[in-house]
């Protein structure tokens, strides 16, 4: 626990702030670019923050590991005392051979395994949230009378897009606020005991918001009163760019902690918290390190065109929402350089491939000012510890899929994953009669 308080004052990370030049070209002699670099330091920082979240009767802290499931962070953050929110029955079974045990993983998915996967895991201890009706009233089937956790849509929602949005009546994720009654029928038909209520808003950063979603959540709680455990998900905003604020945990944990304090005195039922963060245990841990291997302009009235070895099939943030990631050029000669707006594109031949769209609108180009460039010039992408790596456009144009290495606390570099080779991505095609 000291440990933890010590690292808690270490202040979140700012993108990029941990590669230097020096690192970015020894990384690109010894493993190539493109290659994905996390920072040791920067994520076990995140992982005592999430594990000192504020919080009044216990809590569980869980990595959504959807967000970056390599097996070295998966241990890394294992040792460090967090558990596993599985977004399908192939993560929870990749978090287990990550060291993981079942009952170390909370199974929240869009897909409901079938029966003899979910039954394997669910005996080991996984435990599981049923995501809808359908999902509750098979698991109530193969498992009567067992514990379950049922995810509600609380009707609100907070995403920064359309896209990222959660919660509230345009998003399918979790069972309908107003089909509780349906809820509490399949509960009694198979003698069901729900033991842990979920919700996951994306509630981003404002404290206003997350005390609202907790007291919706604490709605749902008072409704059944063998629950015990309310897990918030994930949704901690991290800002990626200099101009956008990252979370305070403590600060939005301690509001939260009043809830179920509030609760606690009116009901008698002191609730377990549970938080599930993605994105704030390893987005800033991340950066994308490419070269700039071409150039081009479309005359003065068009733009001048950076061309990375990287692209959508390393990071698909910019082209899907919009986003915004920080960029450094690291100079690969000491001429003096003056700086320039660029449009900075990925590799693949598609015109949606453009790592500088305007903010939250992938349609429109955003000019970043960045040191003049040449080829053979290095750029990091920071923030692309999350959603990068596990969200890629994978093997397309047939570009293999890139490496993943960790800068580790005394400085050195470990491979996490190779660079796939061409026999990797054909492995899978068999038919060779044609
Ligand atoms: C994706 C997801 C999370 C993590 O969300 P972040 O925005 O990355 O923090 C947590 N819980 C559930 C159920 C999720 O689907």
């Amino acid at each position: 626990m000291a440990l933890v308080e010590a690292l808690y004052r270490i202040p979140i990370m700012e993108a990029i702030s941990f590669l230097d030049s020096e690192t970015a070209f020894r990384i690109r002699d010894e493993v190539g670019t493109p290659c994905y670099l996390y920072d040791e330091a920067s994520l076990r920082a995140t992982a005592a923050q999430t594990l000192a979240f504020p919080n009044a009767y216990g809590l569980t802290a869980r990595f959504a590991m959807k967000a970056c499931p390599n097996g070295a962070i998966l241990r890394l953050f294992r040792s460090l005392g967090l558990q596993i929110d599985g977004s399908s029955i192939y993560e929870a079974r990749r978090a287990i051979t990550a060291g993981y045990e079942a009952s170390e993983i909370s199974l929240s998915s869009q897909e409901f395994p079938d029966d003899d996967a979910l039954k394997d895991l669910v005996e080991q201890g996984m435990s599981v949230n049923a995501c809808s009706l359908n999902q509750l009233s098979r698991f109530g089937a193969l498992f009567p009378g067992e514990k379950v956790g049922v995810r509600f849509n609380p009707g609100l929602g907070s995403g920064g897009t359309q896209r990222t949005n959660v919660g509230g009546p345009a998003s399918s994720f979790g069972i309908w606020f107003e089909d509780v009654d349906r809820v509490t029928e399949l509960v009694e038909a198979h003698g069901l005991k729900v033991f842990r209520i979920h919700t996951h808003i994306g509630s981003g950063s404002d404290p206003d918001v997350w005390v609202k979603a907790v007291s919706l959540s604490l709605n749902l709680v008072r409704t059944f009163d063998t629950v015990t455990h309310l897990n918030l998900g994930g949704g901690y905003k991290v800002g990626r760019m200099p101009s956008e604020t990252t979370t305070d945990l403590q600060a939005i944990g301690l509001k939260m902690k009043a809830e179920f304090e509030g609760f606690a005195q009116e009901t008698g039922r002191e609730i377990h918290l549970e938080v599930e963060p993605g994105t704030y245990l390893v987005a800033n841990s991340g950066v994308l390190l490419s070269t700039i291997q071409d150039q081009t302009s479309t005359g003065e009235s068009g733009y001048d065109f950076i061309k990375l070895d990287s692209g959508m099939t390393e990071n698909t943030r910019p082209s899907m929402y919009g986003s915004q990631h920080p960029m450094e050029l690291f100079a690969s000669d000491a001429t003096e350089r003056k700086s320039r707006d660029y449009i900075v594109t990925g590799h693949c031949c598609e015109s949606g491939d453009i790592l500088t769209p305007a903010p939250g609108d992938p349609e429109a180009l955003s000019p970043r000012s960045l040191v003049d460039a040449k080829v053979g010039d290095l750029l990091a992408i920071g923030g692309t510890g999350a959603y990068c790596s596990s969200m890629s456009a994978k093997n397309y144009n047939s570009f293999p899929e890139c490496p993943e290495v960790m800068l580790r606390l005394d400085g050195s570099l470990s491979l996490m994953r190779k660079r796939q080779s061409l026999d990797q991505v054909l492995a899978n095609e068999t038919d060779l009669s044609f």
